[in-house]
């Protein structure tokens, strides 16, 4: 189409009194398109396409800077989103980002000032950082960037106090300083956003004028940008194979238990196989430290915190190998993937709904034949009420709470001894189920075999867990 028709063209040609009204007053040629208040695409316009139609509507030259954004439209801030984002490797704009604009007061104020119906410096800002950095930054690809959306957080400095202009009656107040004359003096508090707002509704066309006659300068912003993603995950199942690492640190009266901890493994490896910022475990449920997590493993993931860029092409692989190098192959990660955030919210629920399976070995006070492991095995399934364990009294809230026990199948070695295993809902305390927790977990093993019982060894051979499933098949 010709030039002329072009819809940048027409919308100009329409509103030339305020187009010409705006860059006589110093502002630049994005702010007269933004107070033209047009349809959002207008600002993809390119810089010289939209000069073109400003030229070809009315003969008013170009300023040099803004008296209104003060120079934050300018290709400038999309040149120093750029620059940010080179930081993290791949933009991936594919992937979606978003401005987060600190907006200064001074901007409402000026464009009260010019009057009419316009669109924000912050909203038209959105519009024109996308369109600049397209011309100016093709969206790369790379295949190693993490897949999280990512944040620019833009703050502008340098901008006049513009809100001290407006008249007296009106000039909203700081917010109060609290501890003063305690603490060194630092920069007065902004006046917030929604104060200026209600002051400069109450303007008056004079007090309009007044202003106008006043700003002037347009003293340039500086912008200051700043790069943050949303968290990347790691999703696996861990085995833990041995019986002196916690799941967590655990500290009692001052001094670390056991070795290590999974978390404290899994933190470090991610670490290894990420350039971010932090990272935070969660894991889907917890054995004891001298219980071990055999079979499938445990549902667990690693939220890495403003990841920037995998420090390999293999992450997955690589995340493995340094799970069991951290931990000296205590600690397996298997079936990992790079997740996102619906994953690590199913793998958090997953931990009340989840049926485990359990060997222990466990002792009896007298000689328990192998009739009578049958009659203990044929006694599932079964309901068991189990009121909080003694030992968690101090961290759980005092409940009753019903469990089930879906399968149980005892073995014994010798007269004493036995191996048994079980199919348990979420959440029943296996110890307590074995030796009766002093009649707070009733039926127990104890109770079914009618001897006191013990328990000696536990592993946790399975959780049965659909999470992988679930997110394969959808
Ligand atoms: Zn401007």
């Amino acid at each position: 189409m010709a030039a002329e028709q072009e819809p940048v063209y027409l919308i100009v040609a329409e509103n030339a009194t305020t187009c010409r009204n705006i860059l006589a007053r110093g502002g630049c040629d994005r702010c007269a398109l933004r107070h033209c208040a047009p349809p959002w695409a207008l600002y993809d316009a390119a810089p010289a396409t939209l000069r073109g139609a400003l030229r070809s509507a009315l003969d008013v030259p170009q300023n040099e800077g803004c008296s209104l954004c003060l120079g934050a439209l300018a290709e400038t801030t999309a040149r120093a989103v750029a620059h940010a984002s080179s930081e993290h490797a791949g933009l991936g704009a594919a992937r979606g980002w978003a401005l987060r604009v600190a907006a200064p007061p001074s901007w409402a104020v000026r464009d009260a000032a010019a009057g009419g119906t316009t669109h924000s410096v912050k909203d038209a800002l959105r519009r024109v950082v996308a369109a600049d950095l397209d011309r100016l930054s093709p969206p790369s690809n790379s295949e190693a960037a993490p897949p999280a959306p990512c944040y620019f957080d833009l703050a502008f400095d340098g901008a006049p106090d513009d809100v001290a202009a407006l008249p007296a009656r009106l000039r909203p107040k700081p917010p109060k300083q609290k501890g003063r004359g305690k603490r060194p003096r630092r920069a007065p508090e902004p006046v917030p956003a929604a104060r200026v707002a209600a002051a400069l509704e109450a303007l008056d066309a004079d007090e309009r004028a007044a202003l106008a006659s006043i700003l002037t300068t347009s003293p340039p912003v500086r912008v200051d940008v700043k790069c943050a993603r949303e968290p990347v995950y790691l999703a696996f199942r861990y085995r833990k194979l041995g019986r002196r690492t916690p799941q967590s640190s655990w500290v009692v009266d001052g001094r670390v238990k056991g070795v290590g901890s999974v978390e404290e493994y899994v933190c470090k490896a991610a670490k290894a196989v990420a350039d971010c910022d932090g990272v935070k475990f969660a894991a889907s449920g917890r054995e004891d430290w001298d219980v071990r997590m055999l079979g499938n493993g445990r549902p667990a993931y690693a939220e890495l915190q403003n990841c920037r860029k995998w420090s390999s092409t293999d992450v997955v692989g690589d995340f493995a190998r340094e799970v069991a190098k951290a931990s000296n192959g205590v600690v397996e990660a298997l079936h990992v993937e790079i997740a996102d955030k619906a994953r690590a919210d199913a793998v958090n629920a997953s931990a009340e709904t989840k049926v485990k399976t359990y060997a222990c070995v466990v002792w009896f006070s007298a000689d328990r034949s192998a009739e009578d492991a049958r009659r203990v095995s044929a006694s599932a399934p079964l309901a068991v009420q189990q009121r909080t364990p003694v030992r968690v009294m101090h961290s759980r809230s005092l409940a009753t709470r019903e469990k089930r026990v879906l399968r149980l199948k005892l073995t014994m070695t010798n007269p004493r001894f036995g191996v048994l295993e079980l199919d348990t809902s979420a959440g029943m305390y296996i110890k307590e189920f074995v030796h009766g927790d002093l009649g707070r977990t009733e039926p127990s093993l104890a109770s079914l075999a009618g001897c006191d019982a013990d328990i000696l060894q536990l592993d946790v051979l399975d959780v049965h867990d659909d999470v992988a499933a679930a997110s394969s098949s959808s």
